[in-house]
């Protein structure tokens, strides 16, 4: 039988988002709203699943089929070195966030 959830709260998902940041040299989005949404996002996906899957795609509920898009996910890297940030817009690179631009669409890395 299968752990059950300790349930994350949104602040801890935003210091969650912060420690990320903050261990890969990274800056979060400057947009609080924005920032709000995907740490909600990420709580609930947190409380349903267990892990921590992407607030701007769907999870399968299987941690095996699931496991590159828990974030941060296997995409990030590839995408903050092709368009400076995230495919959620989540994690910027310090170069992209000094520019001062807003994150753009960024093309779904993830094999269908
Ligand atoms: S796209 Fe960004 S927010 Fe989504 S899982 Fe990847 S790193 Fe996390």
């Amino acid at each position: 039988m299968s752990k059950p959830i300790k349930p994350k709260t949104k602040d801890q998902t935003k210091k969650f988002m912060e420690m990320i940041a903050k261990h890969n040299g990274w800056k979060l989005s400057r947009d609080e709203e924005f920032l709000d949404i995907l740490a909600e996002g990420l709580t609930t996906n947190f409380n349903r699943y267990g892990y921590y899957v992407c607030p701007c795609r769907d999870g399968d509920g299987d941690k095996e089929l699931d496991k590159d898009i828990i974030c941060p996910c296997d995409y990030c890297k590839p995408d903050q070195e092709e368009f400076g940030h995230c495919y959620c817009g989540l994690y910027l690179t310090a170069e992209f966030f000094e520019t001062g631009k807003e994150p753009q669409g960024v093309p779904e890395r993830r094999p269908l």
